[in-house]
């Protein structure tokens, strides 16, 4: 599998490998636009089946998990027989410049999920030109979170979620949403259970700049998978394999019928909404001067010479909205703390003794 960071040469590569053993498919003959920076994006077709079903990676650059997760699907053994009944257009990376340079936004700093109707960057047109011209039935728009995510309680972690985005600003049950959730309930049925931690389900507020929301807005069911994290995951190996199987069960599911209306719904709503109630780590109880604190730490990512490191800062104190972190440490009942926390101008934060340092991916 890919690395969580690739650069944008490495993924064409490793790209062009899984396309030899499909059917001898030449990289070149695949590109369907240009970056800002003028490098190529690809668009793949495959089966001939009668559902078209349209999806798309990396449109924000440094999610990568989804992207990783559809070469999986590439590589298998049983790709022929999973497609049997459908077409599948693939935009493995929409992003690239993003890509290589492990940004959410493209070169010309713009987020192209915001970027739907306006289509001022030449990555959203080469989007809504595909969408225009194969008329997918079904859209995959697919995304990574960031680790901060949890259950409204913040007792456990999303590794998975999902939306069915509105249509519109009254957020209509329209026959494309009832899909959607559909699709989306298949996959929480069956992989709820192997998830570390839990499936959630996005907010739906209406936003017709954001890309599924503009898609549904032409009633195409559209479903915003978002790869999250877990524990140690900072690989992000466990959950591109998770986001692997959420496909496979997602391109099974637009042939299973739906049961009536609001059981759709009902199910749809079950999945539990999420709140942003998770730092990376938490140290609880720190005896500061000013007396007992709790810090909050993220870390954040940065690419240098082709590798990912993940750098500890400091983003807040007692915060009252983060309610338990992938690592908790309780120094009440924590004998190993040296009192050797130190934190830089930046907010960098590190201590030898509690291992809260920089490690590389
Ligand atoms: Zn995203």
């Amino acid at each position: 599998m890919l690395p969580r960071y690739y650069s944008y040469i490495q993924f064409e590569d490793y790209f062009q490998k899984i396309l030899n053993t499909l059917d001898g498919s030449v990289l070149k003959d695949l590109v369907i636009g240009e970056s800002v920076l003028k490098r190529s994006i690809y668009g793949l077709k495959i089966g001939s089946g009668k559902v078209k079903v349209l999806a798309w990676s990396q449109m924000h650059g440094n999610e990568s998990s989804t992207t990783r997760a559809i070469c999986e699907l590439l590589r298998r053994s049983d790709l022929e027989h999973m497609l049997e009944n459908i077409e599948l257009y693939i935009i493995p990376i929409l992003n690239p410049d993003g890509a290589d340079n492990w940004t959410r936004v493209n070169a010309n700093n713009v987020d192209l999920n915001r970027d739907a109707v306006l289509l001022s960057q030449p990555e959203s047109i080469v989007l809504r030109k595909v969408f225009d011209d194969f008329q997918p039935h079904y859209c995959f728009n697919l995304h990574g979170q960031r680790s901060i995510y949890g259950s409204k309680n913040g007792s456990i972690p999303a590794q998975l979620s999902f939306l069915a985005p509105a249509g519109d600003k009254n957020k209509n049950l329209s026959a494309a949403r009832i899909k959607a959730m559909h699709v989306i309930n298949s996959i929480n049925t069956d992989l709820n259970h192997h998830v570390n931690g839990i499936i959630g389900r996005y907010n739906d507020d209406f936003n017709i700049n954001c890309v599924g929301d503009f898609m549904m807005s032409n009633l195409v069911p559209t479903v915003l998978f978002e790869a999250g994290h877990s524990g140690d995951d900072y690989s992000r190996d466990e959950v591109s394999i998770l986001v692997y199987k959420a496909l496979q069960i997602a391109l099974k599911s637009v042939f299973t019928s739906h049961l009536l209306k609001v059981a759709v719904v009902n199910a749809y709503e079950s999945i539990p909404e999420m709140s942003k109630a998770y730092v990376d780590i938490w140290i609880k109880n720190y005896k500061s001067p000013a007396g007992i604190k709790h810090l909050c730490i993220q870390f954040h990512e940065q690419v240098q010479d082709g590798k990912l490191y993940f750098i500890p800062i400091l983003i807040g104190v007692n915060r009252e909205d983060v309610l338990n972190g992938h690592r908790v440490i309780d120094l009440s009942d924590d004998d190993s703390f040296k009192n050797d926390l130190i934190v830089e101008d930046n907010f960098e934060i590190y201590s030898e003794s509690l291992n809260i340092t920089i490690f590389a991916n």
